[in-house]
């Protein structure tokens, strides 16, 4: 091993292992994947790392897995000198490909390849093929995309293979006829003659003809040809194509396959970096690539046999599911009876053609289920079994749960499969469905899910800090697709969303995004549109920054009928992936639907819109004060979940509130205290705002959806600007002498920071939009404290009709007895006490309007012109007067005297 790189991996073992130095060997090195002290590896050479639970675990890494770093900047590492212009190159193959420099020496170059795209440059690996040539990016291929290996444009290798320089086939056994040309190198390091096909989908049909004439001319036996193609669904499709048609033109042909576990691809070329091509390796490899090419499910099954299945098993051949059994009576009697009829017969034969005889294999299933991985919901307790069911033919496979009562029998599970696809019957017994369980669910992976889309923190012992969007995730700074097994592989973790109410459209290509639409937004909207658009980009951070600051303020969106509002806040969803949606109207709905709402989010808005104002307001559904607790990020109200227990699940809340109407939130101080502010009017508006919002209300959802994307791969960078700008925004606001709020200078300060994170990930958004959005920040922030010294609009309306009418109070000289007030029933002058149905009443008699009462009372507590002190039973003074007149008038009409009021300080 070269002694920097030697060096290099030591310090980091030494970090993450803590091995203990056994002579040659590091022993005792903690595993990764099962916890156990049970990793070694070769002191000098440390390649390989193994653990050796091997019952228990038995993974296995090279160290190029675990640190990508040391083994992707060739170039910078080993520079190009005078005696080796070839040194990157040179390394690259030995030390990240494990070859012997010696044994492919001539047979490649160190290039440079320039992208002009992407403006990026790096050294290559380059093959010359078939008069042109493949190369390998060997600097930081994962820049370059799917482009990190290619050919020569133009290049025409179609139906040809290359062979490793100097090679002669027709002298050879076994020709193996592999993917990549690293691929045939390791084999070669084996004494495996191998040629590579260079993709999966090259038939190399000339050079196989041309072999066969060559042979034929050298008067040479043909060799054996070994499809050994990649052990993906791609590959082991053209295997069996191919193996065929080989077969049709007379060849002999079979396979060579890596059976495949766990997540990552092995390939031929890790094989031989981590010493798994012995000649037993190979048998092995054969062996499956055997089974992949049998002909019949008989054939497929003596395989089976002969491998050491046992004599009764399930099996899959053809995307179907059947069963083996060996009749020992019958295998006896006809070995006998072979063996007596053609003595001459080897043991092996006679055993082979006695098996074909005495077995029988039936179809158990028209389908094949593979199980997939266990699921589990640990809040409910409910899990699940994820299986693939494919079919012969036609239909594309189909991938549901079994529930565990589903698969421990056959009734139940034939009815679950039924339901499931149509045509899938099951007509095995429950042993057969226990035996095919057995070896299925050994070892079966975990897939952890979440209940919700967004942003998934995970526990203390056991973070994830994954975004799990619709079909991609974003993790620590890299967006990763949904595998096919519809899960998310991110590092160790295994994880998917069970959520289906929220559907996310993301556009993971990076041509389409554009940001054009940023000057449309600031027309439209001015420095309130970018200030909308940083609290939406900081919703995607809402968990972090709650658990770095505790808290992650509301906005509210308040404005006129027809000021853009709905145009705003349908435009920030496309951002976001999600189209055509706006929000929900919390008065409308039921606690539960409400609780879901809430649920289903998080690092997204929860975005409260009212419907038709009037109706509602008698309704009064919905009380605010249900918000307080999601300002900390805390659940909003117990759940009930439908579990077999009595716990209540009581989900926090994840995600961020934004509130979309036309009239100011009616809520107590705690509540107005947590809010950032909007007001939208229409007195800015003119043709130039009116073709802006036209223009982001056409923007096509593909063109901007890039934004979650991109917004969610700077977590890190925004969490450090949050971090450090915070404070210094919080100190501008707490300067204004006004702002005296330390929750408003708080939730102001970090939207201030949110804004410079925007602009710092989106620099379309320019200096002069950053300032006046901070400037627009400020004024929120005062406008905010203001609101919060005054009284809610509707108590000051109440003391306005309340005074108005204390004006009438004044007795005429007609009346004797008088009135001492129309609405104050207290006798102590200290006081006033109104009793609210009867405030209502008068209003109505004398047409005044007013706020509806159910508003009202959840405001009027907040008074600060007459200071509340509680609802109290009154001795009316009012209802005592009334009590007299009728008693002069000879009116039988009396009142009650005692009467319930809401009771203030004059
Ligand atoms: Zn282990």
């Amino acid at each position: 091993m070269d002694s920097r790189l030697h060096a290099d991996i030591t310090a980091r073992l030494d970090r993450d292992f803590a091995f203990k130095e056994k002579g040659d060997w590091l022993r005792g090195g903690r595993c990764p994947s099962c916890d156990g002290k049970s990793v070694w590896t070769h002191a000098e050479a440390p390649w390989v790392l193994r653990c050796e639970k091997l019952n228990k675990c038995g993974q296995e890494w090279h160290v190029k897995e675990l640190y990508p770093d040391l083994f992707n900047k060739w170039s910078e590492r080993h520079p190009a000198t005078d005696t080796n212009p070839h040194a990157a190159a040179d390394a690259y193959l030995r030390d990240g490909r494990g070859f012997d420099l010696e044994r492919i020496k001539g047979w490649y170059t160190q290039e440079h390849y320039f992208d002009r795209e992407l403006n990026l440059g790096s050294a290559t690996v380059r093959f010359p093929v078939a008069n042109a040539y493949w190369e390998r990016i060997i600097d930081e291929p994962h820049r370059f995309g799917d482009k990190k290996a290619h050919f020569k444009k133009g290049i025409h290798y179609g139906h040809t293979w290359w062979v490793p320089p100097g090679l002669d086939l027709t002298t050879a056994k076994e020709v193996w006829i592999v993917e990549g040309i690293f691929d045939a190198i390791a084999l070669l390091h084996h004494d495996v003659v191998a040629v590579s096909a260079l993709t999966c989908n090259n038939d190399c049909a000339h050079s196989i003809e041309a072999l066969g004439q060559a042979c034929d001319a050298a008067g040479a036996d043909r060799p054996t040809l070994v499809w050994a193609l990649d052990g993906d669904k791609a590959g082991r499709s053209y295997t069996r194509k191919y193996v065929k048609a080989c077969r049709d033109a007379g060849w002999d042909v079979t396979a060579a396959q890596i059976p495949q576990q766990g997540r990552s691809k092995l390939d031929w070329n890790d094989m031989h970096q981590r010493g798994r091509l012995e000649a037993k390796n190979l048998t092995d490899y054969r062996y499956h690539g055997a089974l992949l090419v049998a002909e019949s499910a008989g054939t497929k099954a003596v395989l089976m046999y002969q491998h050491g299945n046992g004599s009764s098993f399930p099996f899959e051949f053809d995307s179907r599911l059947w069963w083996f059994k060996l009749d020992l009576d019958k295998y006896h009697k006809a070995a006998e009876a072979i063996a007596d009829a053609e003595p001459d017969l080897k043991k092996d034969e006679v055993r082979e053609r006695a098996l074909l005889e005495a077995h029988a294999v039936t179809e158990i299933a028209t389908c094949y289920p593979q199980a997939l991985y266990y699921q589990r919901q640990e809040i409910t307790d409910e899990s699940w079994y994820y299986f693939r069911v494919s079919f012969p033919h036609g239909p594309q496979p189909v991938k549901n749960t079994f529930t565990a009562a589903q698969i421990a029998g056959a009734a139940e599970f034939k009815k679950r499969l039924l339901a499931m696809a149509s045509g899938a019957i099951y007509t095995g017994s429950t042993g057969m469905l226990d035996a095919l369980m057995k070896r299925q669910l050994s070892r079966l992976p975990v897939v952890e899910t979440v209940d919700f889309i967004g942003y998934s923190k995970g526990e203390k012992a056991h973070p994830h800090r994954a975004y799990i969007f619709g079909d991609i995730a974003v993790h620590a700074g890299r967006w990763v697709a949904l595998n096919d097994e519809d899960y998310f592989e991110l590092g160790k973790l295994s994880i998917k969303s069970l959520n289906q109410s929220v559907g996310l459209h993301i556009n993971t290509k990076a041509a389409d995004f554009r940001t054009d639409w940023v000057r449309d937004l600031y027309t439209a909207f001015g420095a309130k549109g970018i200030v909308a658009l940083a609290f939406w980009f900081g919703v995607l951070f809402a968990e972090q920054i709650r658990e770095q600051d505790k808290s992650f303020p509301f906005l509210e969106v308040v404005g006129e009928p027809n000021a853009g509002k709905t145009t705003l806040i349908e435009f920030l969803w496309k951002l976001c992936g999600r189209m055509d949606y706006e929000g929900f109207d919390p008065s409308k709905s039921t606690l539960a639907a409400r609780s879901r709402n809430f649920a289903q989010v998080s690092n997204l808005p929860v975005v409260l819109i009212e419907g038709d104002r009037t109706d509602d307001m008698k309704k009064g559904g919905f009380d605010w004060d249900e918000l307080k607790t999601a300002y900390n990020g805390r659940a909003s109200r117990a759940r009930g979940v439908k579990n077999s227990g009595n716990e209540t699940y009581e989900p926090p809340f994840r995600g961020a509130i934004v509130i979309s109407q036309n009239a100011p939130v009616v809520a107590s101080e705690a509540v107005m205290s947590r809010i950032c502010h909007l007001y939208f009017d229409r007195a800015g508006q003119s043709p130039d705002t009116r073709r802006a919002a036209e223009a982001l209300e056409r923007m096509p959802i593909e063109e901007v959806s890039g934004f979650i994307l991109r917004a969610t791969q700077a977590e890190a960078r925004v969490l450090q600007l949050v971090r450090d700008l915070a404070p210094g925004m919080e100190r501008v606001l707490a300067g204004r002498p006004e702002i005296r709020s330390q929750r408003v200078i708080k939730n102001h300060g970090q939207l201030m920071a949110l804004v410079t994170a925007l602009a710092d990930v989106f620099p379309a958004i320019n200096p002069q939009m950053v300032d006046a959005a901070h400037d627009q920040c400020i004024a929120m922030a005062i406008e905010r404290q203001e609101s919060l010294n005054a009284d809610h609009v509707f108590v000051q309306e109440f003391w306005e009709i309340f005074e108005y009418l204390e004006g009438e109070a004044d007795p005429g000289p007609e009346d004797p007895i008088g009135v001492p007030s129309v609405l104050n029933h207290s006798r102590d002058p200290q006081l006033i006490a109104i009793s609210l149905p009867h405030f209502e009443q008068v209003c109505a008699d004398r047409k005044l309007r007013h706020a509806p009462l159910p508003e009202l009372k959840r405001v009027l507590g907040t008074s600060r012109r007459h200071k509340f002190l509680g609802v109290r039973t009154v001795n009316s003074i009012i209802n005592a007067r009334f009590n007299d007149r009728s008693v002069i008038t000879g009116s039988d009409q009396r009142r009650p005297v005692s009467v319930k009021c809401w009771v203030f300080q004059v």
